[in-house]
């Protein structure tokens, strides 16, 4: 198998999108954040080509006007002030960049290298090798003879260093240099990301253990993916997701009137019912425990055990909620071999727990995650239609 750290990273997000892009090739209408950082590494590209001859900050802006993506296949900008808005943002980051950058030291050794190294001989043969690909944006030599790869971000987010010495992308990066120039030594790379928003670059280190140790995990990944069924998986991140017109998760958002209607059922309008009479029965479910309040009340100031109506009555009754001294009555079971009967693992309080250890020890857990059974059902959300769209058009 074929695979790049961003298809690795659509099958986390969801394995739907790796099966649209990667097993369908279908391809994903580009939002505006990638026909934006799209041309932001293309203009970038063309500046550092110019080495060591570098063009002046005018020239700079002038490629960046004269080339602006203004209308692209299957893009266009929704309205003037949002193309006005990016554009700006564009020249600011460049102007920048720039002003940081110059004197332009930088001896660039390639621009937009592509890699493949082979990470895995398939044992069974039957799906052959396991390669990584990638493109590095730029690699650079410094003056110390240290080699530095450069990878461009446009997001509106900066990691912190913790983050960042963990970042998959830059062992990728680094896989891949080191198995076109397998002479250097890895305590010799710098890897960098450069967030062109922030005009912050930040870097990290590896070992020769850590890039064994993401192969591993990146071989495990792909044999997930052999394996998998390609459920949808919807979280926030769906909101840039260029697959949600053909999405089994979002497709009816999309979808016009007619497609409502299915051997007569308008399922718009049942849906709407289901949550008129749920708002019914939260309104009736309130008024019976008032009821039972005010039942309770009458019993204790009558000093009754039991009250009757016509259509039923009402008991006090008393039970005990019992606890055991755990250690105690394992010592008791465990002989017998029926510990294991009665111990379950209570996922909702694990999950909980998940969030409060260090993510090494998460990740650890996961590992040995298995799933016994998946059960599908039908949940329900009351988030309006309209809360949905506003919430799809501040992303
Ligand atoms: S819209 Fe969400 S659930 Fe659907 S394919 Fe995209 S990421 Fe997956």
């Amino acid at each position: 198998m074929r695979i790049s750290y961003s298809s690795l990273e659509n099958f986390k997000q969801c394995p739907l999108k790796y099966k649209l892009s990667n097993i369908d090739k279908i391809k994903e209408p580009k939002s505006k954040e990638a026909i934006f950082g799209s041309y932001i590494h293309k203009v970038l590209k063309w500046f550092y080509q110019k080495d060591p001859h570098f063009p002046t900050l005018d020239a700079l802006l002038k490629y960046y006007r004269d080339y602006w993506p203004q209308k692209t296949e299957g893009f266009e900008w929704k309205n003037p002030e949002e193309e006005k808005a990016y554009f700006k943002e564009g020249l600011r980051i460049l102007q920048e960049f720039y002003k940081r950058n110059i004197p332009h030291k930088t001896s660039v050794l390639d621009l937009e290298t592509r890699f493949e190294v082979v990470i895995d001989e398939d044992p069974d043969k039957s799906n052959g090798k396991h390669i990584l690909t990638g493109v590095i944006d730029r690699i650079d030599k410094l003056s110390d003879d240290t080699i530095e790869i450069i990878d461009y971000k446009t997001g509106k987010r900066m990691p912190s260093q913790k983050i960042l010495d963990k970042n998959n992308q830059l062992s990728f990066y680094a896989i891949g240099l080191k198995s076109r120039w397998p002479r250097i030594k890895i305590e010799d790379l710098r890897l960098s990301l450069y967030f062109l928003k922030f005009n912050e670059k930040i870097d990290t280190k590896r070992t020769e253990k850590d890039l064994e140790e993401v192969k591993d995990k990146t071989i495990d990944l792909i044999h997930q993916i052999e394996k998998s069924d390609f459920e949808p998986r919807s979280s926030v991140l769906c909101g840039w997701c260029g697959y949600q017109n053909i999405c089994p998760i979002w497709r009816h958002f999309y979808e016009d009137e007619q497609n409502n209607h299915f051997n007569d059922i308008d399922i718009k309008e049942k849906i709407d019912k289901y949550f008129t009479l749920k708002k019914e029965k939260e309104r009736l479910d309130k008024e019976l425990i008032e009821l039972q309040n005010l039942i309770d009340v009458y019993c204790h100031k009558k000093g009754l055990k039991r009250v009757f109506g016509e259509n039923g009555y009402f008991s006090h009754t008393v039970y005990n909620k019992v606890s055991y001294n755990i250690p105690k009555l394992k010592e008791i079971l465990e002989p017998l071999e029926k510990w294991e009967d009665i111990i379950e693992i209570d996922t909702k309080k694990l999950k909980k727990v998940l969030k409060e250890i260090p993510a090494d020890l998460r990740e650890k857990i996961k590992e040995i995650e298995k799933i016994e059974e998946r059960f599908k059902y039908l949940a329900a959300n009351n988030k309006s239609r309209k809360e949905i769209k506003e919430q799809i058009e501040n992303n």
